[in-house]
């Protein structure tokens, strides 16, 4: 199942067309995609069960919104593909690297956004969007916290983010536009197998980030589990997993996002998105 938003409103998403959940169930379901996710695990059936004849709707790829569009918590992995971790000057971490995206900086699949002040990069990940408050979960049950996978790209600013001993990534990683996702929300069931999808980055065509989940040092589950340990996940938050080797400021010489670019960020399964940018602000 694929679920989506359009006008603020959770559809499900068949090929190209959509049905609007809400109208579709007369009012049974909610239209709200964070209140149809609060009751996922109850209501999953009824959108999965929708007739053939709900998907009424033409989708136009440019209108989808965030799936997820007010996440109380977005977390996001450091160093969690061993080639990024080696391209960043360290051995992969024994315990995953936990750093927050504060959420407004949530955006939907396709945007502009205004460079900030400093060196913007990009990160390609894959984002667990969580489907059932979750604390203590084990491992092996942990997909079952899932609601689905989306793609997501944790732009990141590195100079303030990595200002300062220790470093603090939370107000880099947090410009306005700095979370874009979508362009829905694939349910785990959709994979052969969720633990290993293809996750590429392009710039400007080119392809600057290439790798499989299956090569996290952390998996989905893993991290689920490890996060779920320590506090309670919640229904519509987002996990973002960590990015594959080559982003900019580890390139030679390294580079930076600037005005003009386009960035494609994608994974197999669930689709891409796509960011353009504009000059800094003043
Ligand atoms: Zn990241």
């Amino acid at each position: 199942m694929r679920l989506g938003v359009l006008g603020g409103r959770a559809v499900a998403v068949s090929g190209d067309r959509a049905a609007d959940i809400a109208s579709v169930s007369r009012g049974h379901l909610p239209a709200d995609p964070m209140a149809l996710l609060e009751d996922w695990s109850r209501v999953r059936d009824q959108v999965a069960g929708l007739p053939a004849d709900a998907y009424g709707l033409q989708v136009d790829p440019e209108a989808l919104q965030a799936p997820v569009p007010r996440p109380r918590q977005v977390f996001a992995v450091a160093l969690n593909y061993p080639p990024h971790a080696a391209e960043a000057g360290y051995t992969p971490p024994d315990e995953p690297l936990v750093f927050t995206k504060f959420p407004t900086c949530v955006t939907g699949p396709s945007t502009t956004v205004a460079l900030p002040r400093g060196k913007v990069d990009w990160e390609v990940e894959l984002v667990a969007v969580i489907g059932r408050e979750t604390y203590k979960v084990s491992e092996d049950r942990a997909w079952e916290a899932v609601a689905g996978l989306t793609v997501g790209q944790d732009l990141s600013e590195r100079v303030s983010q990595l200002r300062g001993r220790p470093a603090q990534f939370g107000l880099g990683k947090s410009f306005p536009g700095f979370g874009p996702t979508g362009p829905v929300l694939v349910t785990p069931d959709e994979f052969d197998d969720p633990d290993d999808l293809e996750i590429t980055g392009l710039l400007n065509g080119e392809t600057v980030q290439h790798d499989r989940t299956g090569s996290m040092v952390f998996p989905v589950p893993d991290l689920i589990a490890r996060l779920s340990a320590v506090l309670p996940l919640l229904p519509g938050d987002l996990v973002f997993t960590g990015t594959p080797a080559g982003v900019g400021n580890r390139m030679n010489p390294p580079r930076y996002l600037t005005e003009g670019d386009e960035l494609v960020s994608r994974i197999q399964g669930v689709g891409e998105i796509r960011q353009h940018f504009t000059a800094a602000h003043p």
